[in-house]
């Protein structure tokens, strides 16, 4: 049996399947990947852009940074894979992305473990809280309740994730026959830790990796014809 079927097989049996993306879900709707050899931080220190400490230093160029990716996330749109995965009834979709593909492609029931380019929360964590426009990004601001200073609500560097996405994602891979794990390095800790908790793995990316090796199906190829052919209208766990 190919790989195609054996995992197409495996879906098929299963009464419970997850997603668990990174950033190569999203690579061909044109949104840069972080550590592949020409992502962005080749081209920009994490230090900086992606820690409180950098933001505080910096938080102009930090602030004007997250406008241009926003503006560009606005730009962009959902590819094959997130429309195929939208079109599922698996369980949840557990993702690292900080865009909003998944929702865009129709799904409605997606976890983010490390937050979402569309809201922007109080850096002092006083609860305040609110949606962007991601195509018309605030420039840096103050919190309204409490005078400190405005920040993506992504999680940085040394951060702690959202409490309840990681208990949502922590159970359903737990409970789930199958988690289908797509486009992630498998290098960012702790979201990569939840994959040791999942039952049966379908790992798929353009190449191979360190998951792929402890996976039972590696399935390798870009995640927009990837995923597309292992979630075919035929799958009963397809609506
Ligand atoms: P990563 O950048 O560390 O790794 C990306 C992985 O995707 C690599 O293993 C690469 O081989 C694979 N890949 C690249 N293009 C692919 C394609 N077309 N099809 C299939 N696989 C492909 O990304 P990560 O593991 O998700 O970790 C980076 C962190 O950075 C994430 O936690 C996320 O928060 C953030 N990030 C988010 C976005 C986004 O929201 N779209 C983009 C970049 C980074
Ligand atoms: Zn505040």
């Amino acid at each position: 049996m190919d790989n195609l079927r054996h995992a197409r097989t495996l879906i098929s049996e299963a009464s419970q399947v997850v997603s668990f993306s990174g950033a190569g879900l999203s690579a061909e709707s044109g949104i840069a990947t972080f550590r592949d050899p020409d992502g962005v931080w080749s081209k920009v220190d994490p230090a900086v852009y992606a820690s409180a400490a950098g933001f505080r230093a910096r938080p102009n160029e930090v602030s004007e940074w997250y406008g241009h990716r926003r503006r560009t996330l606005a730009m962009t749109n959902p590819n094959a894979a997130h429309l195929a995965l939208a079109a599922t009834n698996w369980q949840l979709h557990i993702t690292q992305n900080v865009d909003n593909l998944l929702e865009r492609a129709g799904a409605n029931n997606v976890v983010h473990l490390h937050g979402v380019l569309d809201h922007d929360r109080c850096q002092n964590g006083c609860g305040y809280h609110c949606a962007v426009d991601l195509s018309n990004p605030p420039a840096l601001h103050t919190c309204p309740d409490c005078g400190s200073m405005v920040r993506p609500d992504v999680v940085w560097f040394g951060e702690m994730l959202p409490e309840l996405a990681w208990h949502l994602a922590e159970t359903a891979i737990e409970q789930a026959d199958v988690t289908v794990v797509i486009g992630t390095s498998g290098e960012v800790w702790p979201a990569a830790g939840l994959i040791g908790g999942a039952r049966t793995v379908i790992a798929i990316n353009r190449e191979p990796t360190k998951i792929g090796r402890h996976a039972a199906v590696e399935l390798i190829g870009p995640a927009a014809t990837v995923v597309p052919a292992l979630v075919s209208p035929a799958d009963p766990n397809t609506r």
